[in-house]
């Protein structure tokens, strides 16, 4: 999608720090990081949020998500870490393009403001 940043990076368009790269997804380190690890796992293909993503996804696409995701956080440093989707004004989603946010490398706290 022209105007949508997260496609822009994922096309290489506009500078990100790649942390890994699949045939589904890529990740890259977050410019607002709220923990030492803070990485967005972006699939390559536009989906507004997570639920228009699954509409359409593959389960190998949806699969391949939650597998980079997880790598990120397993070799993060730390104890364990975080994944999350926020969709909609409820959910604090600001950029329309679904991302899954990995945080890790502090305890984080529960429940989310
Ligand atoms: P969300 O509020 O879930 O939509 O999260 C959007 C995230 O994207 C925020 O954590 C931002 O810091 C991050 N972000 C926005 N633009 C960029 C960018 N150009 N490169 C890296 N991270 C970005
Ligand atoms: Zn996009």
């Amino acid at each position: 999608m022209k105007d949508c940043i997260f496609c822009r990076i994922v096309a290489g368009e506009i500078p990100a720090t790649i942390l890994a790269e699949t045939e589904i997804a890529v990740a890259i380190a977050d410019l607002n990081a709220q923990a030492p690890t803070h990485a967005l796992v972006i699939p390559r293909r536009h989906a507004a949020n997570l639920s228009a993503f699954v509409a359409d996804a593959e389960p190998s696409e949806t699969g391949g998500m939650l597998e980079l995701a997880s790598r990120i956080g397993v070799a993060a440093t730390g104890n364990g870490y975080r994944v999350v989707v926020n969709e909609g004004p409820d959910g604090g989603q600001t950029v329309h393009h679904l991302h899954l946010h990995v945080l890790a490398g502090r305890p984080l706290a529960w429940p989310p403001g």
